[in-house]
């Protein structure tokens, strides 16, 4: 079968590799769809310590049971259209024992340390087969939207901490496939204003379309700090959410924080580049809460696939882009230039 094939910074080609075989406890997925994260768009671009190469990538997917060697320690049977929370845990660990499986010691990940599912077929690792990770998909909502339980699940961690609720006002700055997300879900938990910021005419555009109360673009001169001041009666949003992965936005986040205002760095800094110069300040006078988020619990992943097969998630107009899987490496240069949302790869058949 051709599959897209990790082999360092800039070297994802589509080649032929051996179909996976079953070992005991083991499952074998179709994979319909498979969407292109930003970490996928990040390992392609800079490489990845934490991948040893070849290694196939793609970890947001839906697809089917084609093949069981779990018996009945799978609760999933072949035929199934299924999702999956592709962390998989310890489960003995501090953490584990108390629910949060994303801050597992000693976890492993789907695409990371067992092959994704940018590829026709994809093996399940026993021990998520016999945890339960895999989860039925019982509605006909199609495969491209399922395959974003996985980013919504890390989306909807985070949203567990700012608690947002109808009393709240929130800016999210950045306005990416994950930043229109945590925008929908803010409105879902009832939040009464959602705006959105990017430095990024097209991000832009295309959030509009979205239940938003308007954008404002990030400019160098801070002038989207004086807007914000402005539409919020001068008091500032009560959440801000930082949906991109650079310094100054968390920076500005601060900045444009209202007095007791809750702060979430969503995403990382670049590893070769960690570090934010931060005014301090804005911590201390506006009393503002601070908090950061990585990964899913198990129990957000299962909230996620609810919420999209709720039909109240508008996962249809965040898939912008379809592509075969032999185009992939057209995705990275759509999803920078601000011209795509989420791409959804179809790997096509083995
Ligand atoms: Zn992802
Ligand atoms: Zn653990």
């Amino acid at each position: 079968m051709k599959a897209a094939v990790y082999h360092g910074k800039e070297r994802l080609p589509v080649e032929e590799v051996a179909v996976p075989e079953l070992e005991e406890g083991e499952v074998l997925i179709a994979i319909d769809a498979c969407a292109v994260c930003g970490t996928d768009l990040r390992t392609y671009r800079h490489g990845d310590k934490k991948i040893a190469p070849p290694r196939i990538l793609g970890h947001e997917f839906c697809g089917k049971v084609v093949e069981s060697r779990a018996g009945d320690k799978a609760r999933v049977r072949v035929g199934e259209r299924v999702v999956m929370y592709i962390v998989l845990p310890c489960g003995e660990c501090r953490y584990c024992q108390g629910g949060r499986q994303n801050l597992c010691v000693s976890r492993t990940t789907m695409s990371y340390h067992y092959d994704g599912a940018f590829a026709p077929l994809m093996k399940v690792p026993a021990k998520a087969v016999s945890n339960g990770q895999l989860f039925p998909v019982d509605t006909d909502i199609p495969s491209e939207h399922m395959s974003l339980a996985e980013p919504l699940g890390c989306v909807i961690n985070a949203h567990g901490r700012l608690g947002i609720g109808l009393h709240d006002t929130v800016a999210v700055v950045g306005a990416g496939p994950i930043g229109v997300m945590h925008a929908a879900v803010a409105r879902l938990q009832g939040a009464q204003r959602v705006w959105m910021l990017d430095v990024s005419p097209a991000r832009l555009r295309l959030a509009e379309s979205f239940d938003i109360d308007g954008t404002i673009p990030v400019t160098a001169d801070g002038a989207h700090l004086d807007e914000m001041e402005k539409r919020t009666d001068g008091l500032g949003p009560s959440v801000v959410i930082v949906a991109c992965s650079h310094a100054q936005a968390q920076a500005d986040a601060l900045a444009l924080a209202g007095k007791g205002a809750r702060v979430e760095f969503f995403g990382g800094l670049p590893k070769s580049a960690p570090t934010a110069l931060l005014n301090t300040n804005h911590l201390h006078y506006k009393e503002l809460m601070v908090t950061g988020s990585y990964s899913e619990k198990m129990s957000d992943f299962q909230a996620s696939q609810a919420l999209i097969q709720s039909g109240r998630f508008p996962a249809d107009r965040i898939i912008t882009h379809t592509l075969p899987l032999e185009a992939i490496d057209q995705a990275f240069p759509l999803m920078e230039s601000g011209e795509a949302l989420k791409v959804c790869i179809n790997p096509g058949t083995a």
